[in-house]
């Protein structure tokens, strides 16, 4: 049996509807996985909580966090930092608990890097003209926002190919009982007696 816990990165791009997607599977009864919270220099959007959401800090604290290798993985997205505290990760993992990541492409790449044995899952949009009108219907932005976004989402598109799996978001319940069926596929492929 192996004792460390999985690490699962979900990633795809803007809009393919990944938060929504993992809220619907923490909410699953009978896998039980560890959301990573991770922190951003992007101003809290409506309802969006320090410390549940994110975790919300200055481009200086975000600096120091590189600085201090603190993160896992940074990336920096239409203009914000994003990272992972590595210290959340590597705690759970050696208490044998699964830790789900929701990233970008980039940072998702980089975890690769350190952790080549996690579950690389990409969540990919029915077709880009879907992703599209996703993207302009959150409307909580500015149009240039929206455009950068559109960009960004193209181009995390073209990286599918280096995950394990692609999960395709055409209905939230749909993506959510494919991503469970891989990580217990995933623990069962691991765990041989
Ligand atoms: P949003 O601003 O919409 O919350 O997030 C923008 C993008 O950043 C999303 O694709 C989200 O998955 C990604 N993201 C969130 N947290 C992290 C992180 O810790 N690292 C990286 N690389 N991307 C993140």
């Amino acid at each position: 049996m192996s004792e460390r816990g999985l690490l699962i990165v979900l990633s795809g791009p803007s809009g393919v509807g990944k938060g929504t997607v993992r809220k619907a599977l923490f909410s699953q009864p009978d896998i039980n996985l560890h959301y990573s919270v991770s922190v951003t220099t992007r101003k809290p959007r409506e309802g969006e909580v320090d410390g549940v959401d994110y975790f919300f800090k200055t481009r200086e604290e975000f600096e120091q966090m590189i600085r201090e290798n603190k993160l896992l993985e940074w990336a920096e997205y239409v203009g914000n930092y994003y990272g992972t505290p590595i210290d959340y990760v590597e705690k759970t993992l050696q208490e044998g608990k699964d830790v789900f990541l929701e990233i970008e492409v980039q940072g998702a790449l980089q975890v690769r890097k350190v952790f080549p044995e996690g579950l690389f899952i990409f969540l990919a949009p029915p077709s880009l003209s879907e992703l599209e009108k996703r993207i302009i219907a959150r409307g909580t932005e500015s149009e240039e926002l929206i455009q950068n976004r559109l960009k960004a989402a193209k181009e995390e598109l073209e990286m599918m190919d280096a995950y394990d799996y692609v999960v395709e978001n055409d209905k939230v319940e749909l993506a959510c009982e494919r991503i469970k069926a891989i990580v217990i596929a995933e623990h069962c492929r691991r765990e041989r007696v």
